[in-house]
């Protein structure tokens, strides 16, 4: 569960890391009272879950609270878009802070490392908005330390970190700490992953976080009654909050072929044959195991509520899951939801049959193959 970036920063202060002075605002009259006590001199920043808020336009500077507080309530209700988020996700909060002053641009992120079953740090000089370009173009700009959990970090470690990544005298101490800091966070917060970037050396040559990026393992939840309570406040994306709350396992995908199957490895495999077709899976949708027509009706309704959706593939392969019971599903949500879009389905398996029989003299296309369900849905969608 990704976090937003006030709330990261709050739990990053809780482990000692600077942070700037800063509140959320949901409306124009908040943001501008925020601004007038921090001063006027504050920065405006989107609070989306993803990356690139700068360069999408979800950030941005001030030195009049007035200013700053008609920009919030411009961007409050607006659709950011950024490369990293092309689907685009709406404001509803602003975080208003104190500007810092920046002389130079950081990166530090701890993330689990799967493969090594540690965790691994990195850190780069390079940080800012484009950090990754400077992972793609110069790998070895960023210094990368792997830390075993059961160990932690040795200071001639993090000392060593430091100095390989090129920070200047001044930075070095604090960064070693904030590294450490950072860690610490990690391991007792169940975080999948923080980031800083920027991490900012101000020109009188304090680190302080800019910004923030935490997502804690969902799994972990229980432990975290704090955060538990800003689950569906932090839900990346509305349909993927919806369905969260339905328990249904779905994501969003940005394509226009709505897909719906039994089994994530069947789903997978009906994206990537959508793909091979030549067309772009809107979502990935789980109907799970047994499903009955009622939720195969409540997993329509989710993938129709997304806009982009122009055609809908369904594949099938019955066991506990019973064909017969899918089409049923299938016809009321037809009936109920006012469907009018291409489907096609592809029905195998237990109550093959029956399902496809019941779908005989509806809109509906049968597909004999997988390959050919997502063939035909694809054709139909252009
Ligand atoms: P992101 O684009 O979503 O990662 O959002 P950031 O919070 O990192 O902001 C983008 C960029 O805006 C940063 O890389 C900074 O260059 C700039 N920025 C953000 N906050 C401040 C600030 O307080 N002062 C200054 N001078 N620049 C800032
Ligand atoms: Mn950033």
């Amino acid at each position: 569960m990704k976090l937003h970036e006030y709330q990261s920063k709050d739990l990053l202060s809780r482990f000692g890391v600077a942070v700037p002075r800063g509140e959320v605002a949901t409306n124009r009259e908040e943001a501008t009272k925020i601004a007038e006590e921090l001063g006027g001199n504050v920065v405006v920043k989107a609070q989306v879950l993803m990356g690139g808020r700068g360069k999408a336009g979800g950030v941005k500077l001030f030195t009049n609270a007035a200013e700053a507080g008609e920009f919030a309530g411009n961007l409050i209700g607006k659709k950011l878009v950024s490369i990293q988020n092309p689907a685009g996700m709406i404001v509803e909060k602003v975080l208003v802070g104190e500007t810092v002053d920046i002389a130079e641009e950081y990166y530090l992120s701890v993330l689990l490392d799967r493969a090594a079953q540690k965790l691994l740090v990195m850190l780069s000089k390079e940080g800012g908005m484009e950090i990754e370009q400077v992972a793609e173009e110069r790998p070895e700009a960023i210094v990368r330390l792997n830390v075993d959990p059961a160990w932690g970090l040795c200071d001639f470690e993090v000392r060593d970190a430091v100095l390989a990544a090129g920070l200047p005298k001044a930075a070095q101490s604090q960064m070693a700490k904030m590294i450490k800091q950072l860690v610490k966070a990690t391991i007792e917060t169940d975080a999948e992953m923080i980031e800083i970037n920027p991490v900012a050396l101000t020109p009188d040559g304090k680190l302080i976080a800019a910004d923030a990026k935490v997502s804690i393992d969902e799994n972990a939840l229980f432990r975290y009654p704090d955060f538990q309570s800003t689950q569906s406040d932090s839900a990346e994306d509305p349909i993927e909050a919806e369905a969260a709350r339905r328990g249904i396992a779905y994501v969003r995908l940005g394509g226009e072929v709505g897909i719906m199957g039994n089994g994530a490895g069947l789903v997978m495999c009906s994206l990537d044959e959508v793909n091979a077709a030549g067309g772009k899976p809107a979502n990935f949708l789980d109907v799970g195991g047994g499903a009955k027509a009622e939720r195969v009706k409540s997993c329509l309704e989710l993938i129709l509520m997304d806009d982009n959706v122009k055609g809908l593939l369904i594949n099938i392969f019955g066991g506990i899951t019973r064909g017969e019971e899918v089409a049923k599903g299938i016809l009321e949500g037809f009936s109920s939801l006012n469907i009018d879009l291409p489907v096609v389905a592809r029905i195998e398996g237990t109550g093959a049959a029956e399902g496809l029989a019941l779908l005989e003299g509806t809109k509906i296309v049968p597909a004999a193959t997988m390959q050919e369900a997502a063939q035909k849905i694809v054709a139909l969608t252009r």
